[in-house]
């Protein structure tokens, strides 16, 4: 994740289109994940790279720190080097 505060800016990974999207974002914290959703994100058109803006993180981390949320979910976590099969 890069913070970028330019708009239209291109990709810096491969110099592709950006465009604004809403996105479901993942926020770890801790041994926790919060999922956001509705998160305005420049997203490459070329290799899909999200794009955050500085005062977006800042809004972020607010929001997981202090709003409620308006769902759990549980989620499954694999370690793909220590599987059964
Ligand atoms: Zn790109």
């Amino acid at each position: 994740m890069t913070m970028n505060t330019q708009q239209n800016h291109i990709c810096p990974e491969c110099a592709g289109r950006t465009e604004q999207q809403n996105i479901t974002h993942e926020h770890m914290h801790g041994d926790t994940i919060y999922l956001v959703q509705n998160v305005p994100a420049w997203v490459c058109v070329q290799c899909g790279e999200r794009y955050l803006e500085a005062n977006v993180i800042a809004a972020l981390e607010n929001i997981v720190q202090q709003a409620t949320p308006v769902k759990k979910i549980e989620t499954s976590v694999y370690d793909f080097a220590h599987t059964d099969s």
